[in-house]
């Protein structure tokens, strides 16, 4: 457009439009979901703002999504009444800002070539790119003019004051150019297969300009019969009302001449008008034996903008009492991308609702942070509607909720625990096929294999919840190496006389089970768990007892097997008196001590450290931190 005033995109922005438009991908269709749900966005924006001030509905007070292709122009257009965007917000959001994931997003791609997860990354606009060339913005946001934003993805894009277009009132509509190879998505029952598909959870209505074909009777003989065809070349609207006027003047004309029969016929006639494609279901309203597996499942895949992914379970209540709330959270199948990489930078896909209306979607108060790959939806009766951001932030209620949501989720983790155990019990009961289709009893090990990491940072990080926490982790032990217990397996395990749990930390299995630090307990029949993990240690800094048993590592100076042979020792300690002091003059301070010790099966000697300081294996990981 003339006098447009024109930007190149931010670099990664602008590599990350050149692989969508030059993609392969096959899965187009992915684009509209992403559109949709930016729509849904702007309407929640709005919606939340005239909580506290009505005047910003203005006499926008619809908030809709409105879907429409014009076939002549190959154009699909997306309309919605959200809260718009400004010329700096255009140029800002839609350009020249790169989003912290657009560069993990374009790492991602180089992997596995999926543009499914594009909305996951914060990028999901430029998705519009696998099935156009060129697409127009133009918004209307209430403390700006009305503005066009555009661009053919070829490195620039234009904005300009819309003088020309239609005026919005408020909110956004998007030109989509369809490319050749992509006139799908210009067909109305393609379009409304994947609102179905991906949008039936959109708290708006979506709505498509659709055609119908409904029969008319009209007369036939004389003029009459020539009216159907020259209306249906007419505007269409106007055509529905004038086929009716005709109709009411042939019944006028049958009162008139009473013995001639009316001579009608039957014709199809295109009538085109608004289609709601959406229910607006409130899935999480509803009583949990009232929502079937699959509504579940496509809730789930609305709530993680893509097709394929599954939870694992869904933890769904509504707790009563003071604090009334809903809630329903998934637990993923998988890790979200980056999630462990970008622990203190994750934020949860978790949305606050205050009864029906969304409040937000950032806030690190509703969970705990090892508890942020949770999905889902909580929506609070109790708390003010007409509060800001920042007040709610500070209400304490929102403190009750988090309690409330992290015990049940443990439950429910708790739970998935035991059916793994119960499965190995019974070799598993046929036909106990899980809701979401993987066996109950094979959950916790694609959990613990995707989170157990995060348990452990759960385990360091939430101390009211510690003891629940060390039921759900799973660790090799010298019991049997190769497959993992929890620690409630080895205390069933433990031996009559044995009071404490013995650990060894170390890099690998094959080197702890090795080690002399466990060649006396092994030989006495005690289990000792092998850690592997760098965070193990810091997890065993916090966790110093289960189920009233203390742990004890094997590599420290306070180790004691059973009773202390007292006389035997004290001959030993007189016997080996020279001994002793001839090494502590050889080695000097780089020892604390050396000491006769009964703690040791067949090696002559062993450097332990003591109780207090770290062990040999948190020095080397604390040396490999300080690199
Ligand atoms: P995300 O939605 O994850 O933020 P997108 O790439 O989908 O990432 O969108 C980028 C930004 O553009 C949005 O955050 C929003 O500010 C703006 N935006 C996109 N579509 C709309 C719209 N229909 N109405 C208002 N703002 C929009
Ligand atoms: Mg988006």
């Amino acid at each position: 457009k003339e006098g447009a005033e024109k930007f190149t995109f931010q670099a990664e922005v602008n590599r990350l439009m050149d692989i969508i438009i030059h993609s392969l991908y096959s899965n187009k269709e992915i684009f509209l979901r992403e559109l949709i749900s930016n729509a849904a966005d702007a309407l929640d924006k709005i919606r939340f703002l005239s909580l506290t001030d009505k005047k910003q509905l203005g006499d926008q007070s619809e908030l809709e999504i409105r879907i429409k292709v014009d076939h002549a122009n190959r154009l699909l257009t997306i309309q919605d009444t959200g809260v718009g965007m400004t010329k700096d917000d255009l140029v800002k959001n839609l350009g020249t800002i790169a989003k912290s994931g657009t560069s993990a997003f374009l790492e991602q791609m180089q992997k596995s070539n999926d543009m499914n997860l594009i909305g996951q990354f914060g990028v999901g606009f430029y998705s519009v790119y696998l099935v156009a060339d060129y697409v127009e913005v133009v918004s209307k946001h209430n403390d700006d003019k009305q503005w066009l934003w555009e661009s053919n993805a070829d490195g620039n894009f234009a904005v300009s004051e819309d003088t020309d277009g239609e005026p919005l009132g408020r909110g956004t509509l998007i030109k989509i150019h369809i490319k050749e190879d992509a006139s799908e998505f210009l067909e109305e029952a393609k379009l409304k297969d994947l609102v179905a598909k991906y949008s039936e959870f959109i708290n708006f209505p979506i709505y498509l300009y659709s055609s119908k074909e409904v029969s008319k009777e009209v007369p036939v003989e004389g003029e009459d019969s020539e009216e159907p065809e020259e209306a249906a070349g007419e505007d269409d609207e106007d055509s529905e009302e004038g086929t009716e006027d005709e109709v009411e003047d042939a019944d006028d004309e049958d009162d008139e001449e009473e013995e001639e029969k009316p001579k009608t016929t039957t014709v199809k006639e295109t009538v085109w008008d608004w289609d709601l494609l959406n229910e607006n279901k409130a899935l999480w309203l509803r009583s949990p034996s009232d929502v079937t597996d699959e509504e579940y499942l496509n809730f789930y895949k609305a709530l993680a903008k893509n097709d394929y992914e599954k939870p694992l379970t869904h933890v769904h209540f509504r707790a009563e009492g003071d604090m009334e709330f809903r809630t329903l959270l998934y637990i993923p199948e998988r890790a979200p991308p980056n999630f462990l990489n970008d622990y203190y930078g994750h934020k949860a896909q978790l949305k606050l609702y205050v009864r029906r209306v969304f409040i937000s979607d950032d806030f690190e108060e509703l969970i705990p942070r090892y508890l942020s790959f949770l999905k889902g939806i909580v929506d609070s009766d109790t708390l003010p509607l007409s509060v800001s951001r920042e007040t709610l932030q500070a209400h304490a209620s929102l403190k009750v909720i988090k309690k409330k949501i992290v015990r049940k989720v443990l439950d429910s983790l708790k739970k998935m625990s035991d059916a793994e155990k119960e499965g190995a019990d019974a070799e598993s009961s046929e036909g106990e096929e899980a809701s979401e289709g993987m066996k109950e009893s094979e959950k916790y090990a694609t959990f613990w294999k995707e989170f157990g990491r995060t348990i452990k940072l759960g385990v360091i990080e939430d101390a009211p919840n510690r003891p629940r926490l060390a039921k759900l982790l799973r660790v090799h032990t010298s019991a049997d190496p190769e497959k993992l217990s929890s620690l409630e397996d080895y205390v069933s395990r433990m031996k009559e006389d044995q009071k404490q749990i013995y650990f060894l930390s170390g890099n690998s299995v094959e080197e702890l089970q090795n080690s002399v630090f466990v060649e006396k307990l092994i030989q006495k029949g005690y289990e000792v768990i092998y850690f592997t993990e760098a965070i193990d240690e810091y997890v065993m800094t916090h966790l110093t007892e289960f189920d009233d048993k203390k742990f004890q590592d094997a590599s420290k100076d306070d180790l004691k097997l059973g009773k202390d042979d007292k006389k035997g020792m004290k001959k030993l300690k007189e016997e080996f008196k020279d001994v002793v002091a001839w090494w502590k003059e050889g080695l000097g301070s780089a020892v604390s001590a050396v000491k006769v010790s009964s703690r040791l099966a067949s090696s002559p000697a062993i450097v332990v450290t003591s109780k207090y300081g770290w062990s040999a294996n948190m020095e080397r990981i604390m040396k490999a931190q300080a690199l």
